[in-house]
């Protein structure tokens, strides 16, 4: 059972689906990897950039601390000598404060922890023993210290950076401080608030504690920073750049970089949905890029699609009617540029020959006696036909074999075939080439004469007659004929009429002996046969 499509696409469509198919794949294709090599880069670049920027920072604020180190180093300096002299304290204190932005206060404790100076002097802490935690740090450890972040008494969150006074023979005098305030406007904030948010990208500071020391929130610095990776390595002193989810649980690249000199860790990060915003922009001028080179190409395979069916659907059309006369020359027409066209053509042109070939001898066939070769009554009747049409006049002659049966009963019914064979050769040789010959029934003939006279019929008819008798056939020996002449339209209008005339004529030659020709009478209407 063969399965009939709902609709039959041509090869055309085919071949342009096919084509434009893969082409919308390759563009979709192309459009993503693209995108996931922008995306990557965008990405990669944002985490190169953010960790370049940590790194800086850091930078900065090692050297900021280190000069600030540096600055209450000196100050320790001068002041080993006179730390006694509270006026040349006030001054030192004061100068230290407002000679550099560096500090937010200064502070000059003794080695019992009794504060001997401050700036500003709106403090109002001066003769107390400090018990902050950057004070008690400082006096315990005796040395260069930077704090952990603190509330101050005056309730300032703020890191403690401090450095221990010593005199000529290096006894402990106590130390010089300043602090930083991480709330208020600082040194720090300045150094670090430079950097601008609007592409979504910040930036935070945390100590060793992981508590924020800068954060663009200000509510949040001095909180504890919850589980976060980039923080464990940052304050182990690492640096580079990752991409995770923050404390916050957002998508954040992030880069990094330590700050030794506090054990600060510095981190500079964008959400990854800013840093790829752009993206759909970009691809947009990608497709826009793409475009018309596609289209371009679709063109060229549509008219490709053409090209190549289009020998294929011509010789498809001359498919449909192969049987017709004109199709060989169609299809030898069609333009067949290719392997397998070109092979599909010719094998057409072969089949449609063989068809052809075919047609013509079953029509021949269908046409002719298979014993004599003569026409059959079907040959008769289409030669007849087309002669009416023509209006071409003919002469016909009805002729029977005598006393055939004998033939039969005496010497077989295959030497009644040879003679019967015999009989059609010789009347071959009696006619002429436009001459229909047919045998109509067992022993009955008939020849066609056109354009011939019923006189010309005659003596046609007496030749015959005569050649026969002079003609034996072995094994049989002499045979005789008897014939009957008649003339279309002289012996009536109608092509059977003058059929049976000639028929009547023939029987009258029986009666009259046989071995005769028998001829109508011009005036003798058919059926009115005198006996
Ligand atoms: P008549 O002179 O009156 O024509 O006598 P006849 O014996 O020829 O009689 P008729 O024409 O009626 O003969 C017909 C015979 O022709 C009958 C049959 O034996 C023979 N016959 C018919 N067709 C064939 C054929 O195809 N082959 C052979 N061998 N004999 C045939
Ligand atoms: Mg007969
Ligand atoms: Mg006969």
């Amino acid at each position: 059972m063969s399965i009939t499509p709902l609709f039959r696409m041509d090869l055309r469509r085919l071949i342009l689906l096919l084509a434009i198919l893969s082409a919308l794949v390759t563009l979709a294709n192309s459009l993503y990897a693209s995108y996931r090599v922008q995306r990557q880069m965008l990405i990669d670049n944002t985490l190169e950039s953010n960790h370049a920027y940590a790194a800086k920072l850091a930078g900065s604020v090692g050297d900021f601390l280190d000069s600030a180190q540096q600055q209450l180093a000196y100050s320790a300096g001068l002041l080993a000598t006179r730390y006694a002299d509270t006026a040349y304290l006030e001054a030192e204190a004061q100068r230290l404060r407002l000679q550099t932005d560096s500090f937010n206060s200064v502070v000059f404790v003794d080695a019992t922890g009794r504060v001997l100076a401050t700036s500003p002097d709106t403090l109002q802490i001066l003769g107390r023993r400090l018990d902050t935690p950057g004070a008690v740090e400082a006096l315990r450890e005796r040395r260069p210290l930077v704090s952990a972040p603190y509330l101050s008494l005056r309730g300032n969150l703020l890191v403690f950076i401090s450095h221990p006074v010593r005199d000529a023979a290096g006894r402990y005098l106590g130390y010089i401080g300043g602090t930083i305030y991480l709330k208020q406007t600082s040194i720090l904030n300045r150094l670090i608030g430079e950097h601008h948010h609007r592409d979504g990208s910040y930036l935070y500071v945390v100590d060793a504690s992981r508590r924020l020391l800068y954060h663009p929130q200000a509510e949040r610095v001095g909180t504890q920073v919850g589980d976060n990776p980039v923080i464990d390595t940052v304050i182990a002193g690492g640096e580079g750049s990752l991409r995770l989810r923050n404390s916050q649980g957002t998508d954040v690249l992030a880069g990094y970089a330590g700050v030794p000199q506090a054990g600060w860790g510095i981190v500079a990060q964008r959400p990854t949905e800013a840093t790829l915003a752009g993206l759909d922009g970009l691809m947009l001028g990608v497709l826009r890029n793409a475009l018309p080179l596609a289209l371009l190409t679709a063109l060229c395979i549509w008219w490709f699609a053409r090209l190549i069916s289009r020998p294929l659907w011509q010789l498809a059309d001359g498919a449909q009617d192969m049987d017709r006369p004109g199709t060989a020359a169609r299809i030898e027409g069609v333009r067949s540029w290719y392997f397998e066209s070109s092979e599909l053509k010719r094998a057409m042109l072969v089949g449609i020959g063989l068809l052809h070939g075919t047609i013509g001898r079953l029509r021949r066939d269908v046409q002719t006696d298979p014993l004599t070769g003569l026409h059959n009554r079907r040959g008769l009747d289409l030669a007849v036909e087309l002669w009416r049409g023509e209006q071409r006049p003919f002469a016909v002659v009805a002729l029977d074999i005598d006393h055939f049966k004998r033939v039969n009963d005496n010497h077989g019914h295959d030497a009644g075939d040879r003679v019967l064979q015999e009989l059609a050769r010789l009347m071959g040789e009696s006619s002429r080439e436009d001459d229909v010959l047919c045998r109509v029934g067992g022993e009955e003939f008939l020849m066609l004469l056109p354009n011939a006279s019923v006189e010309v019929a005659a003596q046609v008819a007496e030749r015959l007659r005569r050649r026969v008798e002079q003609t034996p056939v072995e094994p049989v020996g002499s045979l005789t004929v008897s014939l009957g002449v008649a003339h279309w339209p002289r012996d009536g209008s109608g092509i059977d009429q003058v059929l049976k005339r000639a028929d009547e004529m023939l029987y009258r030659a029986k009666r009259h002996g046989r071995n005769r020709v028998e001829t109508a009478d011009a005036r003798q209407p058919a059926g009115a046969v005198p006996a």
